[in-house]
């Protein structure tokens, strides 16, 4: 048998759970045709993978890759974390559908997601436009969308705090149908964000039937990560069970704010009860104790409604702004980070204007301090209004036994959180939360091989097969005869991540090789710039 490319002499962990074996792994036409003893021809590629692990491709299962990689389709951050699969459309938020009719408010809802000094080419208004559109863009690994629940919300009413009209409702499930029919793997909420927060649950539960007459998936970033996290996974548990939807994900779990630390204990048993009474019910994590999001979230969601124009003026009129400040502090209507934190946890990540961007990786109360001022609350008032409600933050909330206890959860995977960017030009701007580049060398370095809190083979499990399977992929997540060749080989006593907080524009280590459908991508360390990954339709 002739083979394109064939990886030697390394320690297979084939993506089931079971331990390490030796062989080699023969690849033809993009797809694994052997595993055993291999004597290549003289043709044949050989990747000597002496003292290292061949592994499957990991399966980054939640992704905001989409919002960049139509800037930069080489995915350096992701790619060079071994992620061979990409899952994008999370947290409700994607790029399509686009409503013409609403065009001022789709212009503003693309520039603030745009990275400062770019602009998107939107050429489509569909979903399947967009993804065709997609595929012709390319990219160098394989991706899954999920259609956001955010976007076809907006389309279809904008950022109205109300229930929709029927006609309204009919219009989102048309737009779900077109994106599932183009291959979407199912619907994604934020219900933390507007104008998502405004949609009650019977809302959400009535497209997510739309999504399970394709035997599709429910992904949440869910209402409340804090004090409610208990009724926010029940929310998620009945909109799966009565929509018969084929499986529920809750997206980056954890239990935020110091009260609630140990209580990963309850959500990790609600999830287990609900899987044996034969609902599944999944999540994710990224293994860091702070969080990442938009600044504007730290304030209530009903300062939103109208979009971010409107929340400057609220900003601006004192009467408005006393009653903001006086629900931030008293909490009772959403998850107030500032209630259940603290400024001093809430870092700023990115910021645009010259004033205030000097400021990116100091805290809100190290700024207050260093602009002489008492009030926290006033100085984010002033920078949402110089910045136009733009601006990230990281919001340090998490305690280190329950991200462990959540990894180690029978029923999670791992996902970044984060889009994929380069090391350099405009894509790399402001201080992004460092699970960009680190996620998966973290869990396979310091995690299993620092702190040994599972064998290397369970991580990888819950890397690959797992999330392969979750997703219906049924020819990728392990290594075995016939699966596409998306393998990963690794340095184990060398993985690591290296982005910090204060300095997060940097590579992940011990990555030697990465191949996205029999293709090199990563070859010794180094991107072949080449694009090789495939849009993954669910039909
Ligand atoms: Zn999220």
């Amino acid at each position: 048998m002739e083979f394109d490319i064939v990886i030697k002499n390394g320690r297979v962990i084939d993506g089931t759970g079971n331990p390490w074996f030796k062989a080699d792994i023969g690849i033809t036409k993009g797809k694994i045709t052997k595993i055993g003893l291999i004597e290549p021809s003289e043709k044949t590629k050989v990747i000597d993978a002496k003292g290292l692990i061949v592994c499957p491709g990991f399966i980054d299962i939640h992704s905001h890759a989409d919002y960049t990689i139509p800037f930069d389709p080489m995915v350096v951050s992701t790619i060079h974390q071994g992620i061979t699969t990409l899952v994008v459309g999370m947290c409700g938020a994607s790029l399509a559908p686009v409503n013409p009719e609403k065009k001022e408010l789709f212009d503003k809802e693309f520039s603030m997601a745009a990275p400062p000094g770019l602009e998107y080419n939107i050429t489509w208004t569909s979903y399947s436009e967009y993804l065709d559109e997609m595929e012709k863009i390319g990219c160098s690994s394989n991706v899954v969308y999920i259609i956001g629940f955010g976007m076809i919300r907006l389309a279809a009413m904008g950022y109205e705090d109300r229930k929709p009209t029927k006609n309204e409702m009919q219009k989102m499930k048309d737009y779900i149908r077109d994106a599932m029919e183009a291959g979407a793997f199912g619907i994604s909420t934020g219900l933390i964000y507007t104008p998502q927060a405004y949609a009650e649950t019977d809302e959400v539960l009535e497209l997510t039937k739309e999504v399970a007459k394709y035997n599709g998936l429910y992904f949440s970033h869910i209402r409340n990560e804090g004090n409610l996290v208990i009724e926010a996974i029940q929310e998620v548990i009945d909109i799966v069970e009565q929509s018969g939807c084929r499986g529920g994900q809750i997206a980056h779990h954890k239990v935020s704010g110091k009260a609630n630390w140990g209580r990963s204990k309850e959500t990790l048993k609600l999830i287990e009860k609900t899987n044996q009474r034969g609902i599944n019910i999944t999540c994710d994590q990224y293994p860091y104790n702070r969080g990442a999001t938009s600044l504007m979230t730290l304030l209530p969601p009903w300062s939103h409604e109208g979009g971010p124009e409107k929340l400057v003026e609220r900003l601006k009129d004192p009467e408005e702004k006393e009653k903001i400040k006086k629900d931030l502090y008293d909490g009772a209507n959403f998850e107030s980070f500032v209630k259940n934190i603290g400024w001093e946890c809430v870092y700023i990540s990115s910021l645009e204007t010259e004033k205030w961007s000097k400021y990116m990786g100091k805290s809100l109360t190290e700024i207050t301090k260093a602009e002489g001022k008492e009030d926290e609350f006033e100085v984010l008032c002033e920078i949402l209004i110089d910045e136009e409600a733009k601006g990230g933050m990281t919001v340090e909330s998490m305690g280190e036994e329950d991200i462990q206890r959540i990894m180690k959860g029978r029923y999670t995977m791992i996902g970044c959180d984060g889009s994929a960017i380069p090391l350099t030009g405009p894509l790399s701007y402001g201080k992004p939360h460092p699970r960009f580049y680190g996620t998966f060398p973290r869990v396979l370095g310091y995690f299993v091989r620092e702190k040994k809190i599972m064998s290397l083979e369970t991580a990888i499990r819950k890397i690959t097969s797992f999330p392969a399977q979750t997703l219906g992929l049924a020819d990728r997540g392990l290594i075995k005869e016939n699966m596409w060749a998306d393998i990963v080989v690794f340095d184990q006593e060398r993985i690591i991540d290296k982005a910090t907080f204060t300095n997060p524009h940097q590579l992940s280590v011990g990555i030697e090789y990465v191949l996205v459908n029999g293709d090199v991508v990563i070859e010794k360390g180094k991107h072949q710039k080449i694009l090789s990954g495939m849009t993954l339709r669910s039909n």
